[in-house]
């Protein structure tokens, strides 16, 4: 098992000042910064554990202020012609990339996911506001047939409004312009709101749209999740909720929004099946595996979170993923010889540890890794496999959230697809196999919204992307999350006023 600069100095140079010595952390409202007014909350690095910064929360009175800018702001950023919104768009992806790699240094130190893969995400962010930029310039509505003659029926499309975004730590770059980027293309604003842990991130971001988008069009804010997210959620002037995150805080969000017929468009979490079919090669199926299992540490909602496998190839698919697994370099996110960073924070190490527990109290075998590495600081775990498994454990029923990765045999088609149905959630699903028969089974069995084939975890940003039952019930990415963006409004147009045979006769 290889630990990379666990115990060394960072390997990188940060050129972004962090620190308890940089006071200004300025929220966005209304096109000006303005520091937040209500208590600081502590940043920790997951690498080591320790306080990284500490931001000021937003007051109520902020959170107030910048949902009336974007409110204020939305009738003209909605009445600009959609050329000029998507000269905006193009513009956010210029200067995002300007800040290239004081973004990725910051996502690395507040995520611990390694350092290139950061750098990837921002070319990937840029893109996002590329295609929506474009996809915009065509995005309309239709004319649906009349009732009569002389008359046209519009359905145009138009911005929900003011859209209240809240945004989960592990993609913090990406889920933002996810829905940000479709929201202002079709001529909503948004007041963002990101997690605590990757506030600093999104106040670079917050640089980058106050030099390019019209003042109150993108408002941040800072905070934790109950006092300025909520408040953001019940403001009566914020026109939708946007929100990635645990299926446990979006069923409360759910709800408030049931409450007000706010529409809430909710990614939530997951608990991805992965299905090895006999006809798969069980070396290549395994390499494919342990990526889509262990990638960010295993925080990734559509991170496979257990597998099944024939058991004609079960012997030599846990071999070689054992093999591979103990070979993951673990270490600082910064040293590019890092594979696999840190989780998160304590508490979600907490949870995994727990779940390995319980499953080994019930009979399931640790073949690598459910430790701490030795010597560590931050929240570091050792990617682990599991095996022995039955399907009432916590670990294949609840999402995990973090490297682990149990693995049961199954006899035929119709168990492996039974076993994978077995779930509240509905996220995704990859399955490894060259049968056609196979393939449509998956995604014609499975309540998801994704299905991988042979290719596991990959976004494809032209489309749609998003979970059905527990995991949520949205799409984002694709024209769908475009269109998720708008609501139709039906102008009925009679062309010429002239006297119809059902209103009430004339009046002598
Ligand atoms: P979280 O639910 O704790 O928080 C998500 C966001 O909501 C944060 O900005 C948080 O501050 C805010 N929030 C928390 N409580 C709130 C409340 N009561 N009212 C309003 N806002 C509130 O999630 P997290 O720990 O940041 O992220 C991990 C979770 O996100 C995992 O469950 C993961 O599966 C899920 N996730 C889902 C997707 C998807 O697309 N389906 C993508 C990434 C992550």
């Amino acid at each position: 098992m290889g630990i990379v600069g666990l115990h060394g100095a960072v390997a990188k140079v940060i050129r972004i000042p962090v620190g308890e010595n940089v006071p200004e952390r300025p929220l966005l409202i209304d096109g000006a910064f303005e520091l937040g007014s209500a208590e600081r909350f502590a940043i920790l690095n997951p690498a080591t554990g320790a306080p990284l910064d500490s931001v000021a929360s937003a007051s109520p009175d902020q959170i107030d202020a910048a949902v009336a800018a974007a409110v204020r702001a939305q009738r003209s950023w909605w009445a600009s012609p959609q050329p000029a919104r998507s000269a905006v768009l193009h513009a956010v992806a210029a200067e995002v990339l300007q800040r290239k790699e004081d973004l990725a240094d910051v996502v690395t130190l507040e995520t611990g996911r390694p350092y290139a893969r950061n750098l990837l995400y921002v070319d990937m962010f840029a893109d996002l506001f590329r295609q929506y930029a474009e996809l915009a310039r065509v995005h309309g509505g239709r004319i649906a047939p009349s009732n009569e003659a002389g008359q046209l029926s519009l359905v145009v499309r138009v911005p929900y409004g003011v859209v209240a975004s809240l945004i989960p730590w592990n993609y913090p770059l990406l889920l933002l312009a996810f829905k940000v980027a479709p929201a202002l293309a079709t001529g909503n604003t948004v007041v963002i709101k990101p997690a605590s842990e990757t506030t600093l991130t999104t106040l670079i971001l917050a640089k980058v749209f106050a030099a390019t988008t019209p003042p109150g069009v993108v408002n941040v804010v800072a905070g934790s999740g109950r006092t300025v997210g909520e408040q953001l959620v019940r403001h009566p002037a914020t026109d939708m909720v946007a929100f990635t995150g645990s299926t446990e805080v979006g069923a409360g969000i759910g709800a408030i929004c049931g409450q007000m017929a706010k529409p809430a468009h909710l990614e939530l979490g997951g608990k991805d099946p992965a299905i090895v079919f006999d006809d798969a090669d069980p070396n290549l199926a395994a390499k494919a595996v342990v990526w889509a299992a262990f990638l960010n540490a295993g925080q990734v909602c559509t991170s496979t979170e257990r597998v099944y496998v024939h058991h004609s190839v079960y012997d030599r698919f846990v071999d070689r993923v054992v093999e591979l697994t103990t070979q993951l370099q673990v270490g600082d996110p910064f040293d590019p010889g890092t594979q696999i960073g840190p989780m998160r924070n304590e508490r979600g190490r907490a949870k995994v540890l727990e779940q390995l527990a319980a499953a080994q109290a019930s009979g399931a075998k640790v073949l690598a890794g459910g430790v701490i590495p030795e010597g560590s600081a931050g929240f570091y775990l050792q990617p682990t496999v599991v095996v022995d498994v039955d399907h009432d454990m916590e670990l294949m029923q609840e999402e995990t959230f973090g490297p682990v990765l149990p693995i049961m045999a199954f006899g035929g088609d119709d168990e492996a697809f039974a076993l994978a149905a077995d779930t509240p959630y509905g996220l995704g699903a990859s399955c490894y196999t060259d049968t056609p028969d196979r393939v449509r089974r998956a995604y014609e069995e499975l309540t998801v919204g994704t299905v991988w084939v042979n290719d596991p975890v990959v976004d494809n940003l032209a489309a749609p992307f998003g979970g059905m039952r527990a995991s949520g019930n949205v799409r984002e990415l694709g024209l769908e999350g475009m269109d998720a963006f708008t609501s139709t409004r039906h102008v009925h147009w009679n062309m010429r006023l002239e006297d119809k045979p059902w209103w009430y006769g004339d009046v002598e």
